[in-house]
């Protein structure tokens, strides 16, 4: 329906049963599933709208931050958290569409969202996708998860403090791959 303010207003169903909303789910964004997938010690997360969803078994890696120009349009907000994975740890429901576009390093990125919603949800260097950047905040709870490193530091956006303890990159190191394996065990 058209609001009167000229806003269209988009009707999501929800569950009219089923178990409480949990303790993650914001009761400002209605989402079509509000209960995880898969066993409860399963990590699970999806697009706003609901129509991809997806879990895999933790722990999870460490995750870094970017706050490069791209990351700021990708995420369009100040920076990006990502975490290195295989996708084959994925369980996927839904089919994500991509578009490419060229990485720092000059290879080809693949950057996969809901066709729906929008919601960018990974990158790859290929398709179909190996290795992976998972975007954390398609993550249904990423309470907790604090980047393990930051990049393109020179790219900051104003007001955002950073903790001086963990790694700063002004841009991004040689090999950006080697460097997220090695996240999070220097420090
Ligand atoms: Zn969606
Ligand atoms: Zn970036």
């Amino acid at each position: 329906m058209l609001l009167r303010s000229g806003l269209w207003q988009f009707s999501i169903p929800v569950p009219r049963t089923g178990s409480a909303i949990p303790p993650f789910h914001c009761p400002m964004c209605p989402s079509k599933r509000l209960s995880r997938i898969g066993m409860d010690d399963m990590i699970a997360g999806g697009c706003q709208c609901g129509a991809i969803r997806y879990s895999l078994a933790g722990p999870l890696p460490p995750a870094y931050a970017c706050h490069c120009g791209e990351c700021k349009k990708q995420s369009a907000s100040a920076f990006s958290m990502s975490i290195p994975l295989d996708y084959d740890q994925l369980q996927v429901e839904g089919t994500p569409i991509s578009f490419t576009t060229t990485a720092f390093s000059g290879r080809a990125k693949h950057n996969f969202f809901c066709a729906n919603c929008g919601t960018r949800l990974w990158h790859s260097g290929s398709i179909p996708p190996d290795s992976i950047t998972l975007k954390v905040g398609s993550l249904d709870d990423s309470s907790g998860i604090a980047p393990q490193g930051h990049l393109w530091v020179s790219k900051k956006q104003a007001g955002i403090k950073l903790d001086q303890a963990i790694e700063q990159f002004d841009t991004q190191p040689d090999d950006v791959t080697e460097w997220r394996g090695n996240l999070g065990q220097n420090s």
